[in-house]
């Protein structure tokens, strides 16, 4: 008998006939003579008409008020999984994130969970019961307040209670039959992964892959969760495993093989879209430190910082790639004069994408960048910024090419007749990460030392 944590998303309770699908796959597994604890997300779409009734009365909502109202989601879909279980015979109540004893810090809409303490769910798995715990939401350590992990935030909430309990698996159901090499909804030729380390699949995740968020991946990994992404159609189709190391009948992480059993050393092709770049030019290092610092302290979310002074004069250029949400708190920030911080100008470019190729040691390949380029030559996408880590090739593009573009790349390094060329990786070269950037005619190129004297 396994103790298993299942989360069924926004879309697996979309509508009255889905909740009592899977309320069937809860009583399914508890015939099969496992425990579970469910985590559930509101209702598809829920969340969103939430947002739209605060922003109805109020376009400065207070993010405790906010964070409240947009629980009140979760513990709709909870109370209603929880009715549709007692009605076919499974003995259930469903609780809250803070009945739950998810703890977390005090930051409103972004939460962080510091502590779990998973005693009441205990009690009821003891007497038989299957709890079903409200996602997305916990109660703060500090002021006892409601509070939100930040969108997608239920697969953490999962995450977390199955570490806390010491779950087999968390159970991640969703509108997909797992992990892809790219969103099968809308790239043609997307393959299913059966095992992704949780390396690749966090930086999918934090490419755009929405299909697990970024947050539960570290959870995860930070725990040893192993996690089990399915689809909410069947509990017993196809599959991905996201683990560590390699386990009987578990996952084979790592090795990637796609569902076909073709070697496939690309985890993946994620894109972001609604990213705007800011670029600041002749800005001293004093005053770049401070930005930094302002940014930090607000908890600005900034995706990439690029810094370049070319040696001939005390300023130099800072560019800034940013969520949509977060531009307009940096644009308060350049604009409240007494921060001090000097510029001379300021380009912004909104309506960016970042498209992103995932694979572990893929920037240590001389010719992922390139690939990359070459692929991208045949769109008419505006190309800046590629940016290479070790496990990830990005470019900037125009939000309106991204759909194309990846298209393109996965059939490129994914689904192609030829794999690009892979070179065998130095595992002592640690320091690749390096970028390029093709900006109104000037070649930008930042490497690490020993290349640059090649
Ligand atoms: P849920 O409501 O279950 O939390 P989400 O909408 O958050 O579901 O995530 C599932 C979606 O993630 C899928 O419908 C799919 O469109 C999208 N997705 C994006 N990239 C990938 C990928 N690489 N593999 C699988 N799904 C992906
Ligand atoms: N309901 C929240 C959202 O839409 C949390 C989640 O679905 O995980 O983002
Ligand atoms: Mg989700």
């Amino acid at each position: 008998m396994a103790l298993i944590v299942q989360k069924y998303g926004g879309t697996s309770v979309a509508t009255p006939e889905k909740v009592i699908e899977a309320a069937r796959q809860v009583r399914a597994a508890r015939e099969e003579g496992h425990q579970v604890v469910v985590v559930v997300s509101a209702m598809g779409g829920a969340t969103d008409g939430l947002l739209r009734l605060a922003s109805a009365v109020t376009d400065l909502p207070v993010p405790r008020e906010l964070d409240g109202l947009l629980s009140t989601g979760e513990a709709a879909s909870a109370a209603l999984l929880s009715l549709a279980l007692n009605h076919q015979g499974v003995a259930s109540r469903s609780f809250s994130g803070a009945q739950a004893g998810i703890r977390t810090d005090h930051r409103h809409g972004k939460a962080t969970i510091v502590q779990v303490d998973p005693r009441r769910l205990r009690e009821d798995l003891g007497r038989g019961m299957v709890p079903v715990v409200a996602g997305f939401q916990g109660e703060s350590v500090l002021t006892g307040a409601c509070t939100t992990l930040g969108r997608g935030g239920s697969d953490t909430t999962g995450v977390a209670l199955a570490a806390a309990l010491g779950a087999d698996h968390c159970e991640i159901v969703t509108d997909v039959a797992g992990v892809y090499t790219a969103d099968p909804r809308t790239v043609v030729g997307a393959r299913r992964h059966t095992g992704l380390s949780y390396e690749e699949m966090a930086e999918l995740a934090v490419s755009g892959a929405k299909v697990l968020a970024a947050d539960s991946v570290d959870y995860a990994r930070t725990h040893g969760v192993e996690l089990k992404v399915r689809a909410n159609s069947t509990a017993t189709g196809p599959k991905t495993w996201v683990g560590h190391g390699r386990s009987a009948g578990g996952p084979t992480p790592g090795d990637s093989r796609t569902a076909d059993g073709q070697g496939c050393p690309i985890a993946g092709v994620a894109g972001r879209s609604g990213l705007v770049r800011c670029v600041l030019r002749r800005i001293s290092p004093d005053h770049v430190l401070r930005l930094l610092r302002e940014l930090a302290e607000r908890e600005i979310e900034v995706e990439l910082r690029r810094y370049g002074n070319l040696g001939t004069e005390d300023a130099g250029d800072i560019a800034l790639t940013l969520p949509e949400e977060s531009a307009e708190e940096l644009r308060e920030l350049l604009a409240d004069t007494d921060r001090g911080i000097h510029l001379d100008e300021a380009h912004w470019t909104s309506n960016l994408a970042r498209l992103s190729v995932v694979g572990l040691g893929i920037g240590r390949r001389p010719y992922a960048p390139l690939h990359l380029l070459e692929a991208l030559r045949s769109v008419d996408a505006a190309r800046a910024d590629v940016h290479v880590t070790s496990n990830r090739v990005s470019v900037l593009t125009g939000r309106s090419d991204l759909a194309e573009a990846t298209q393109i790349v996965h059939d490129t390094f994914v689904s192609g007749p030829e794999m690009p060329a892979i070179h065998p990786v130095d595992p002592d070269d640690a320091d690749t990460t390096w970028s390029l950037t093709a900006e109104r005619g000037h070649l930008d190129v930042e490497l690490p030392a020993l290349a640059a004297a090649e």
